[in-house]
């Protein structure tokens, strides 16, 4: 038999699913659809949906996230994280910021006490005016403090940058009146909030070995910013990856119901996801 000396390093990369929901979340509060009052009255079900963020653990032993959500403190308990190396920001939304603070305690306990935020340069200016007590801060801190973090910008132009050792190829997506950073990391892409994929991107995903796309699908009608599903589901045929979950989910979608209708599209190995999911790819 082996002895498995590399027991401690993991063979794989994963990423968790930390929130799977469109910006209110589901149940959204104060809706009286009947998905969002069962999502209510059933905290276990798979409709339940925090605001959408993942989190990546590589073989290299790296612990990215991506977007600090208004869940971000639920979803650090939820998914038992307890080492977070840098973050990257996707855009300045509040659904996807808002939980910016909650980096706070892993400036505490973590060796290193820094956290660097990668983001392009237009999320940092945004970032730099909407949090300037972090990082425009020129008054001494009393009492509790403020998260440590440093902003660097990335190139979002399909090309390779490195954070914390890893090859991550970034792109902008349109997204309404802003961009949102989307990225390829060995075989993961993932691309939240946008409303398409820009043929060069496209392009380029189509020629890569895609394992597992994350895609936006926000909700069933075309909307401005957001991918619909009929689109979504269309560009998973295009991009052709071994497997695909759909995110950014609204009140539109019922779990079961979604996962079949895509097995039902000929999508075999694409489903909708869930708030806890953990892939690896
Ligand atoms: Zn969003
Ligand atoms: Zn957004």
């Amino acid at each position: 038999m082996d002895s498995n000396k590399k027991s401690t390093t993991i063979q794989k990369n994963y990423v968790t699913i930390l929130g799977s929901g469109t910006s209110t979340g589901v149940p959204t509060p104060g809706c009286p659809c009947k998905l969002c009052q069962q999502a209510a009255n059933n905290p276990s079900s798979k409709n339940n949906r925090l605001r959408t963020s993942i989190f990546l653990q590589t073989t290299r032993g790296k612990h990215i996230l991506i977007d600090t959500t208004p869940d971000l403190r639920t979803q650090i308990l939820q998914s038992k994280i307890s080492q977070i190396d840098a973050v990257i920001i996707t855009h300045d939304h509040a659904d996807h910021i808002h939980g910016i603070d909650d980096l706070r305690p892993f400036c505490f306990f973590q060796k290193r006490k820094e956290i660097p935020l990668h983001v392009t340069d237009y999320t940092k200016q945004q970032l730099e005016k909407r949090f300037e007590y972090i990082f425009n801060n020129t008054k001494k801190v009393i009492g509790g403090g403020i998260p440590m973090l440093t902003l660097h910008t990335v190139e979002g132009n399909i090309t390779p940058n490195i954070i914390e050792e890893e090859e991550f190829t970034f792109f902008t997506l349109p997204h309404g009146h802003i961009t949102s950073l989307g990225f390829f990391h060995q075989g993961l892409a993932y691309l939240t909030d946008c409303q398409e994929i820009p043929a060069d991107v496209l392009n380029f995903l189509i020629a890569s070995d895609v394992k597992l796309l994350i895609i936006d699908a926000t909700r069933r009608k075309p909307h401005a910013t957001h991918l619909h599903l009929e689109k979504s589901l269309n560009y998973i045929k295009q991009i052709n990856p071994q497997q695909s979950r759909l995110i950014h989910l609204s009140h539109d979608f019922d779990h079961e119901q979604l996962c079949q209708e895509v097995m039902d599209y000929g999508l075999l190995n694409s489903k909708a996801s869930f708030d806890g999911e953990k892939l690896s790819y």
